[in-house]
């Protein structure tokens, strides 16, 4: 037996200490979104700054900017020669209000092998699945294989605004030769998953207008252009007959494409990840996996209209009419290219000739990355030992703005992003859960990944 697996044993044999340190940072109900919550982001990020000095790390400590919720770092660095990894995750949450959940949201539940709670797995279980291999390699050996820094932030639900400014204030707190991210998901609770893709997103709004005010429906309609019907019908223009968007498709590696039918999407997973009701079904493939619509070809959504909500309309033909529109940017394509193609689709030839114009509210960078180098067969072998499989890897269909902002800083550095999500996650949603086997594995990853990486060659 190695020392890592003997470390290993030590982290499954303390794993129902891990799961109660976890279920404890579970009950602060810290909801980056809600102002009034601040108070508990606070409370955390100083309870987790806390526990970290407790069970070994150094320098744990709060971050602070003007204006923006804390982080907490910290850092264990006593083994001169070997590299430093720093492990990235979040501690804030997404709002449960309004939501029907089976068990309340701010009490971890365990039912059948799953760990049911808002933040289970997004993504308290992801940083947490790292302090549990940290605790039990300092438990059997004394001392980490290699330097680790823990940098938790506490605004990634609501698009990290201010982790830029925290790079620039604190780099020594990201100073790193390798960086974990663990925020991202797996392709199914037993195939471990290496995000190297995300969709980049676009808000776009288009705009309608036929008259200077509105009219009477009787007396006008059916002789001038209602700018609702123009808007649904450029909206139209934008997708196939499945109801996707048929324009900016991209070529993939025809390999790449080929490899993506294997990974575990298929229809059932889709119904069931997405709670389609009976008799809905999953798109069609035509040709494409699952894997490859949903994290590499750009799409989009209707968000929302100006048209009123049932209930408070009139018999009127409106004056005009806009939609705001959410566009999923293919990885490697570029925002304002995908722009263009919109603008060639929406503003030509305007139905009944409306007054037709666009707007682009935001848009944030997609991202596409290849990982090589020894710190990825590192990663391949530790995750080997612990899930008897290597990473496989995955796109994301969101856009997850952290990883844009650590790719475009440290892009040089072996970016390792992972995560204990799976398509049963509900990350977001009601009854978000972790698949408690896959945490264990997650665990026993991290303590393998540690002594796999100080074993590299300097
Ligand atoms: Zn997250």
């Amino acid at each position: 037996m190695t020392t890592a697996d003997d470390v290993a044993a030590r982290a499954k044999a303390r794993f129902s200490t891990t799961l109660e340190r976890l279920a404890d940072y579970l009950r602060y109900p810290a909801i980056s979104c809600e102002p009034e919550h601040a108070r508990d982001v606070r409370a955390l990020a100083e309870r987790i700054a806390d526990d970290l000095g407790g069970l070994g790390m150094e320098r744990a400590r709060l971050l602070e900017l003007d204006g923006a919720l804390p982080c907490v770092a910290a850092e264990r660095r006593r083994c001169p020669g070997a590299p430093t990894v720093l492990v990235y995750g979040h501690l804030d949450l997404q709002p449960v209000a309004g939501e029907a959940w089976d068990s309340p949201p701010h009490e971890a539940s365990a039912r059948e092998g799953r760990l049911y709670a808002r933040g289970a797995a997004d993504d308290m279980g992801g940083w947490v699945s790292h302090l549990a291999a940290i605790e039990a390699w300092l438990e059997v050996a004394g001392e980490l294989p290699l330097n680790i820094r823990l940098l938790i932030e506490g605004e990634e639900e609501i698009g990290s605004p201010n982790l830029v400014r925290y790079m620039d204030a604190f780099p020594d707190a990201f100073e790193a030769d390798v960086m974990v991210l663990t925020d991202c998901e797996n392709p199914s609770t037993d195939v471990p998953g290496l995000t190297v893709s995300l969709r980049g997103l676009m808000d776009v709004e288009v705009h309608c207008a036929s008259m200077a005010a509105d009219v009477h429906s009787g007396l006008w309609g059916n002789a001038i252009p209602d700018p609702a019907v123009a808007l649904m019908q450029l909206v139209a223009r934008l997708v196939d007959e499945d109801g996707r968007l048929k324009h900016g498709r991209v070529e993939v590696p025809e390999a790449w494409a080929k490899a993506s039918f294997d990974v575990p999407l298929g229809p059932e997973v889709v119904r069931e990840g997405a709670r389609l009701l009976d008799g809905v079904e999953p798109l069609p493939g035509r040709g494409r996996s699952t894997a490859e619509w949903i994290w590499r070809q750009p799409a989009v959504t209707v968000l929302s209209t100006t048209l009123p909500a049932p209930g408070r309309e009139k018999n009127a033909v409106r004056r005009e009419a806009s939609a705001r529109l959410s566009v999923r940017v293919a990885p490697g394509q570029r925002g304002e290219d995908l722009y263009r193609v919109l603008e060639d689709v929406l503003l030509a030839d305007p139905p009944g000739g409306v007054k037709v114009s666009m707007r682009l509210l935001s848009a944030g960078g997609s991202w596409l990355y290849t990982p090589k180098g020894p710190a990825f067969e590192a990663a391949d072998r530790a995750y080997e030992k612990a899930w008897g499989k290597k990473l496989v890897q995955i796109g994301v269909g969101g856009s997850i703005p952290f990883v844009a902002m650590f790719g475009e800083r440290f892009g040089d550095l072996p970016l390792i992003l992972n995560g204990v999500m799976d398509p049963r996650t509900a990350a977001h949603g009601p009854n978000e859960s972790m698949d408690l086997a896959l945490f264990e594995r997650a665990v026993l990853a991290n303590v393998h990944l540690y002594a796999e990486l100080a074993a590299l060659p300097r």
